[in-house]
């Protein structure tokens, strides 16, 4: 029989629901099908999700709480001046939201994420929970061979879980397998690229949030199913200017701001919003030993991001390269306050486009902030200001 897909609206409303769902619905239907299922969390940015895919367990996104969520509690476990992420994520689990996962993976991305670790590890002392350390040096025979580490240690601490012995065949199958989603998500990056009218952010935003829950052949299914049914949608250019956002990897905006960004006369062309979906940027290798391929993948094939060593190439060079590839207008840098990794890299970010010519303005949220008139006010004129210019003869 053959499947019909479901309509544009049909997969905005199912996203949306999941997006909403804080208390992981998805994730408990999913393990209720076998005893035998685990369920993983990560926190942002980036997570080797093959690796816990393999161990036949659903990895999980964890992203914070939203504007959707009281802080009773989590409150109480950070300073005031930290960003809202970790105060949501463990208000999360002292509500017992997050009671279907099994374990948690902490990437390394700053401080106030190693400290959530260690949080994590006495609050919760009867479930898995694992700080992953990425390297800062791209040597193969030094960062190489420590992330080797980092992920075969992992492997074992999934592997004792389910007390089922890593397999390598189900890693490679695994690495296909998210090899064609991230390949989708690439595809809808590129179309909203090419016709933002067609591909509003508000809708690949939500798509992008359900790959953080489903499993990844639903969410591969549901990008495909958007892709082919977005092309017949009856939507027309506006007089919208292309930005690229940038800032927004780790704590998100919440999704009203996202919303405001677009009415407020902006096509945003690219961003690092859910990085983890986008982190590799080509597919990893399917022959040979598929941890190595994972480690290559990540010395040689990841995106440039405010908690990753630049190398020989600022980070802003990059930037640059982006806005042209995208041919956007202006760059809007929108970082969650008190978000070290992105506010200290901001100062070099903004010298490199003023010097390349490059407008820009910047604004900082929360992921629970409420107010948008402020920023809709800022951007719509900064949109406004451009058209002008683009427009002087
Ligand atoms: S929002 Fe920034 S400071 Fe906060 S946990 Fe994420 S990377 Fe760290």
């Amino acid at each position: 029989m053959t499947r019909l897909r479901p309509t544009v609206a049909e997969i905005v409303e199912q996203t949306l629901a999941l997006y909403e769902d804080l208390d992981f619905s998805y994730v408990r239907a999913w393990k209720s099908k076998s005893t035998s299922r685990r369920a993983v969390g990560f926190m942002p940015v980036y997570m080797p999700r093959e690796i816990i895919h393999a161990a036949g367990m659903l990895p999980v996104g964890v992203m914070g709480g939203g504007d959707r969520l009281d802080i009773i509690k989590g409150d109480a476990y950070f300073q005031s001046y930290l960003c809202h992420i970790p105060r949501s994520t463990i208000e999360l689990a002292l509500s017992h939201r997050l009671d279907s996962l099994d374990g948690m993976v902490f990437p390394s991305i700053c401080d106030v994420i190693r400290n959530l670790s260690g949080m994590w590890k006495l609050l919760f002392p009867e479930k898995m929970a694992r700080y992953l350390d990425f390297p800062q040096n791209f040597d193969p025979a030094l960062g190489g061979r420590f992330y080797r580490q980092e992920l075969e240690s992992l492997r074992s601490a999934l592997s004792e879980l389910n007390a089922l012995p890593p397999q390598d065949s189900a890693l490679t199958h695994s690495i296909c397998l998210f090899n064609k989603n991230r390949r989708l998500v690439k595809a809808l990056y590129d179309l909203r690229a090419s016709k933002p009218w067609l591909v509003p952010t508000y809708e690949a935003y939500l798509l992008l949030r359900a790959g953080n829950i489903l499993d990844v052949e639903e969410h591969t299914q549901l990008l495909e199913d958007y892709l082919v049914r977005v092309e017949s949608e009856p939507r027309k250019p506006m007089d919208n200017i292309r930005v690229i956002v940038v800032g927004s990897f780790c704590e998100q905006p919440p999704l009203g701001l996202i919303l405001t960004l677009e009415r407020a006369g902006c096509y945003i062309v690219d961003d690092d919003f859910v990085l983890a979906s986008r982190w590799i940027t080509a597919d990893i290798s399917k022959t040979g030993d598929p941890l190595e391929a994972l480690v290559e993948a990540y010395l040689k094939n990841s995106t440039f991001h405010s908690s990753k060593f630049e190398g020989s190439t600022p980070k802003w060079r990059h930037l640059i390269e982006q806005v042209k590839a995208r041919q956007a207008d202006g760059v809007v840098f929108a970082a969650p306050s008190f978000c070290d990794p992105a506010l200290l890299d901001q100062p070099q970010y903004e010298k490199g486009l003023e010097e390349a010519g490059i407008a820009h303005t910047t604004f900082k949220y929360a992921e629970n902030t409420g107010q948008f008139q402020n920023i809709r006010e800022q951007i719509g004129t900064f949109s406004d200001s451009l058209k002008l210019w683009s427009e002087a003869p």
